[in-house]
């Protein structure tokens, strides 16, 4: 059998393995203490043992409730003997009155054995975070589980950001992609970051030394940075001045601008973050680092041959003739 859940036919032999225990005991007269042990000692670890393994059908768990209800008033298996006590209270803890027994109909309040497995335990503290954000009668009220729904309730509203199709655009180079994702949320591992970390001894540019080494020094205040990116602004014309990397994709997003011209600009900012990373790369590393000119020239061929591969089908005449001219 599968993990997970099963049928209630295939549980069937969950109640008969209970049932064949209390016919060997009904024989005897036990007394209701014993029978309270009976309970809480066998069935309850079959049952425990069961349910470890299995997600078991309220069914079936009903139907192992009323094997050990009839079993504790009556000694047999199954009789239509009224109960002193309900099973609910009896199943409460001996310090709230009842007998002590682990009634996992319950699933909202299960808790595992210490000596559950690993992947029980799992299931279960996701079942408790689940109790943190939905109560079982909100629960109970959706017409369909969704999975979707309950797994974005449970991690909690994400702010929405602005930068993904800046980062993810079309025109990017994709090996460009991923530096710029981690460029845009400054995490980056600038000699700054290192330093505060206590990795480098240093915080210091490792391309002018002028300054520490964080994400708006490296892409925008660095003298050699700052250099390239304006001869590449200039390039596609842009004018929008600003000091930080996100602020300057929201200008170019929100710019008077066409959509493809828009996806060059990001292309080549994708492609600027990705070069000014790699002379700060080159400078760790080789110690050495392309000038402002090869760098800037190199920007310009890898953003024109990467749009000439995915050029987008519809491309008015006058972006056209824009692009040629680049
Ligand atoms: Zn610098």
């Amino acid at each position: 059998m599968k993990f997970g859940l099963i049928s209630a036919a295939q549980c069937d032999v969950l109640v008969d393995k209970m049932v064949a225990r209390i016919k060997v005991w009904s024989s005897r007269n036990l007394s209701y203490t014993t029978r309270m042990q009976l309970i809480n000692s066998v069935l309850m670890s079959i049952h425990m043992y069961w349910a470890q393994v299995f997600i078991l059908p309220k069914k079936v768990l009903q139907e192992v409730t009323k094997v050990c209800r009839a079993f504790l008033w009556s000694g047999q298996a199954y009789s239509q003997k009224n109960s002193n006590i309900s099973w609910e209270s009896s199943c409460c803890d001996k310090k709230q009155g009842g007998l002590g027994f682990r009634d996992d109909g319950d699933w909202w309040e299960y808790k595992p054995v210490a000596s559950a497995s690993w992947y029980w335990k799992k299931i279960c503290a996701i079942k408790e975070r689940l109790k943190l954000v939905y109560t079982q009668t909100e629960l109970a009220a959706m017409p369909h589980y969704s999975v979707k729904t309950v797994y974005e309730k449970i991690i909690g509203p994400k702010p929405v950001i602005q930068w993904d199709n800046m980062v993810w655009n079309r025109l990017n180079i994709p090996k460009h992609r991923f530096i710029c994702w981690l460029a845009v949320q400054d995490r980056l591992q600038t000699t700054a970051k290192l330093a505060r970390f206590g990795v480098s001894n240093t915080a210091s540019c490792l391309i002018c030394g002028q300054a520490d080494e964080d994400h708006k020094h490296l892409f925008f205040a660095c003298p050699y940075s700052s250099r390239c990116i304006s001869a590449l602004k200039a390039w596609l014309g842009i004018t929008y001045s600003t000091g930080n990397l996100k602020q300057l994709m929201r200008c170019i997003a929100h710019g008077r601008m066409s959509k493809f011209r828009r996806q060059v600009s990001f292309a080549m900012l994708a492609a600027a973050v990705y070069a000014v990373w790699s002379s700060r790369n080159g400078c760790f590393w080789n110690a050495s680092f392309p000038t402002v000119q090869n760098m800037v020239a190199r920007v310009k061929q890898n953003v024109r041959d990467r749009i000439l591969v995915v050029l987008p089908k519809h491309v008015s005449r006058r972006d056209s003739l824009w692009f040629a001219t680049l």
